[in-house]
């Protein structure tokens, strides 16, 4: 390690400071979370490394001009503010921690799904306005539904283990999941229409994709069991929102739990008024151990890149 002492690290977007800490014991660390597109085209020249999330843009000008630049941390899953192909073109590694925020996330998909079968926030707003509904809430059990999870990854898989907690019977479709797998979290491997026909709830756990967007749309509703419930902590684009408010509206869909959508922020609509609409602001990966193993996950991945070591979650 005594190679990546003398190695310089921006971190251009807040991580953990348990992230941050962990940069220190090795390299050089200017943290720097306000820097402008401006500021860092003007210092990005003097770093081996460089630490974002996705509040900065890592262009191509940037790239071009980086020249002591080894490595892009970028603290989260998604790379679609890096310039890959200029990052593939200068010889500068790509790598990000998406290991982090599986347990958050899954843990909060079992709490959209708990939110829908108790009405929880309903009861929650009522009370507060001086009222008592109790009579007039019927919930649902967990027990012995039918769990269809859309994707098998690291979150699908995470959700399963705790939906077979819950007894759950646990069914999921991923056309590129192996069956072992399927086996391994104790679900029943089915294709896409056999999931809409049997689900009680249905969670999304696929990104978006030019194959998964709009995968939930009219056509697939209408194949859906008569008072489903959707939970998707997924990605914005993966629902149709205009024909889930149409199944909302109908009836089809009993109640829908989203943590993403389309426009986030949203603009006020008929969706987020609906009655039997849950909604959270992305909240998935927002717990204080997600971000601290995000923060540290990368960490350690920058450091090996600029150590020259085997990487974990290489993009390129
Ligand atoms: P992952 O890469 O481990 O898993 C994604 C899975 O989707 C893979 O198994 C893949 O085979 C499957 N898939 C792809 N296309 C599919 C399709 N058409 N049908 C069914 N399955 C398909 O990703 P992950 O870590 O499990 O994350 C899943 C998604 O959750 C991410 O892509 C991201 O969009 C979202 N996410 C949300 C939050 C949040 O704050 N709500 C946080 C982290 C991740």
């Amino acid at each position: 390690m005594m190679s990546v002492r003398r190695k310089t690290i921006l971190v251009a977007d807040a991580i953990s400071p348990v992230g941050v800490s962990k940069l220190e014991e090795f390299c050089e660390v200017d943290c720097d979370y306000n820097i402008t597109a401006t500021d860092i085209v003007e210092r990005i020249a003097d770093y081996n490394g460089l630490i974002v999330r996705s509040r900065t843009k890592v262009t191509s000008e940037l790239i071009e001009i980086a020249d002591q630049l080894e490595v892009v941390g970028r603290c989260g899953v998604g790379v679609d503010n890096i310039d890959i192909d200029a990052c593939i073109q200068k010889g500068v590694v790509v790598v990000n921690s998406p290991r982090a925020p599986s347990i958050a996330v899954a843990e909060l998909t079992i709490g959209l799904m708990l939110s829908l079968a108790r009405s929880l926030p309903y009861c929650d707003r009522e009370v507060k306005a001086g009222k008592w509904p109790k009579s007039e809430i019927k919930g649902f059990e967990l027990y012995g539904k039918t769990l269809g999870l859309i994707a098998m990854g690291r979150i699908g898989t995470e959700v399963a283990r705790l939906a077979n907690a819950f007894n759950m019977r646990v069914i999921g479709s991923d056309p590129y999941v192996s069956k072992e797998r399927f086996a391994e979290f104790n679900v029943h491997a089915v294709d896409y229409d056999e999931l809409l026909d049997e689900a009680d709830y249905i969670s999304i756990h696929a990104p978006l994709t030019k194959e998964t967007v709009g995968m939930i749309d009219m056509v697939t509703i209408s194949n859906m069991k008569d008072g489903v419930r959707l939970i998707s902590a997924s990605r914005g684009g993966v629902i149709n929102e205009n024909d889930l408010l149409e199944g909302l509206e109908s009836g089809k869909i009993a109640g829908a739990a989203l943590d993403v959508l389309e426009k986030e922020p949203p603009s006020p609509s008929k969706l987020l008024e609906h009655p039997n609409i849950i909604v959270t602001p992305h909240i998935g990966a927002q717990t204080i151990e997600a971000q601290d193993r995000a923060g540290i996950d990368i960490a350690n991945e920058v450091i090996a890149a600029l150590d020259g070591q085997k990487l974990r979650w290489r993009i390129v």
